[in-house]
């Protein structure tokens, strides 16, 4: 054990995760620098971070240019306030970028620092809307089962996994849960969201909210025309329809938007992770020209919700890098590309390992189920622990990735950095191939 163990044990509370098992062992990885798609350690191993890390660091590790940009802006003007009357031209020039790339009609951008934080913003704006138009009772949010939205008090509301419900202590009255896409069409899951407008009473719901692709949840990928059928519904029954691209924003799923694979335009989307690719803290929400006009009408003296950080002028800058590289380099497109490839290698497994089950991927967001038997998808008992082994697995050989293990259904995900080349697409292939069939 070395001293940034000791250390690391001593003072340091992770996020989401096992403190007692922190104390026991540890931290497993203490990383040190990155390389492209490559981390390194401590101790000098190298590890392809298959994760992106947190989903999030889209043009890859060590980019000079994030570097030099974060820093020409810290020498000219690290911070200074958004509140009330003040602007700064970051700012300015992020949200009209910002605006420049998201679908038609969602041109005015709100920031933030992150996802959870975007999240909880959407909502208050969902509930702002409504008041200023004198209908304060649609107060209600409806999320999906497996939803994942932040760990803020309405993010976590919003969140349809229960374990994230008990750390809160208590969640927001108003909020509730329709049954996710997870193996399930269209059909069968427009009707449960239905069911439940219905059941909560449609003039008091003010907004549906869900992820494209449900992320952490185990990447669930909607069946076709399910977001078309979700904007029908919304607009039938007069809720605002906000799309979390949390983790499927700026090229992950090889559309600039997520919600571009399905043709469908929300209301309001929220926004993190890729669009500073990690390296500034950065969120917002996105709001429609319509929303923004009842805003720019009704809404009567200070908007009371604002963070420090909200456009925070450095983050800001590093975000204006990242976009321009993601732009200039053709990342979305590559990502679309890699995925195929990606998708078509996952297949192959399935054809070739009896326990590969249904495997998925959209631009560069995938993932592959372990069962017991791919015919009848039976799970494995889950005190054979098959994700975390493979992922044990798979680290050994220096590879990151995230297992997902719901209701004992064991799910392996990916998200590499959208600068994933062909070859290091078949390196991942060939030790996810490995993993599996040392733990099969
Ligand atoms: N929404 C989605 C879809 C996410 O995946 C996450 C984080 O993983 C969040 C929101 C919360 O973002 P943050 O951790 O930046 O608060």
């Amino acid at each position: 054990m070395n001293e940034w163990c000791e250390l690391d044990k001593k003072h340091f509370i992770h996020p989401t995760s096992s403190i007692q098992q922190q104390q026991e062992k540890g931290p497993k990885v203490i990383m040190e620098s990155g390389e492209g798609i490559y981390l390194k350690d401590i101790h000098g191993k190298t590890y392809m971070d298959a994760m992106s890390s947190l989903w999030n660091v889209h043009i890859g590790h060590g980019r000079e240019e994030l570097a030099i940009a974060a820093a020409e802006q810290m020498k000219t003007l690290a911070f200074s306030s958004a509140f009330s009357t003040f602007s700064h031209k970051p700012g300015i020039k992020l949200a009209e970028k910002i605006a420049s790339l998201a679908p038609e009609n969602l041109n005015a951008v709100f920031f933030t620092s992150g996802g959870s934080e975007s999240n909880d913003t959407a909502i208050k704006l969902v509930h702002h809307y409504w008041r200023i138009q004198n209908r304060p009772n649609r107060r209600k949010i409806i999320a999906l089962k497996r939803s994942y939205h932040g760990v803020a008090a309405a993010s976590t509301s919003a969140t349809g996994i229960p374990e994230f419900w008990d750390m809160a202590g208590t969640t927001i009255e108003g909020f509730s849960h329709a049954a996710s896409t997870y193996r399930s069409n269209t059909e069968s899951a427009i009707s449960a969201l239905r069911e439940k407008i219905e059941a909560e009473g449609p003039e008091t719901v003010g907004a549906f909210i869900a992820e494209p692709v449900q992320g952490a949840g185990g990447v669930l990928i909607p069946p076709e025309g399910y977001f078309k059928e979700i904007r029908n519904l919304c607009d039938e029954y007069g809720i605002l329809f906000v799309a979390d691209e949390v983790i499927t924003g700026f090229g992950r799923t090889g559309r600039m938007f997520g919600i571009e694979n399905w043709n469908t335009v929300p209301d309001m989307i929220t926004f993190a992770k890729g669009v500073t690719s990690g390296y500034a803290p950065l969120g917002g929400v996105l709001v429609s020209d319509a929303i923004h006009e009842v805003f720019k009408l009704k809404s009567k003296g200070t908007l009371f919700h604002g963070f420090t950080y909200s456009g925070h002028p450095t983050a800001a800058a590093v975000a204006l890098k990242n976009l321009d590289i993601i732009e200039s380099e053709g990342l979305v497109d590559h990502s679309h590309r890699m995925g195929k490839k990606l998708l078509k290698g996952f297949k192959k497994l399935k054809d070739e390992i009896n326990i590969v089950g249904d495997v998925r991927a959209v631009g560069l967001l995938g993932a592959v189920e372990l069962v017991k038997n791919s015919e009848t998808n039976e799970k494995f008992p889950q005190d054979l622990k098959v994700a975390p082994r493979v992922i044990e697995a798979l680290h050994e050989r220096g590879v990151i990735c995230r297992a997902v293990t719901y209701e004992g259904i064991d799910i392996i995900c990916f998200a590499p950095p959208l600068i994933i080349n062909e070859g290091q697409i078949d390196e991942l292939l060939t030790k996810l191939e490995e993993s599996i069939l040392e733990v099969k």
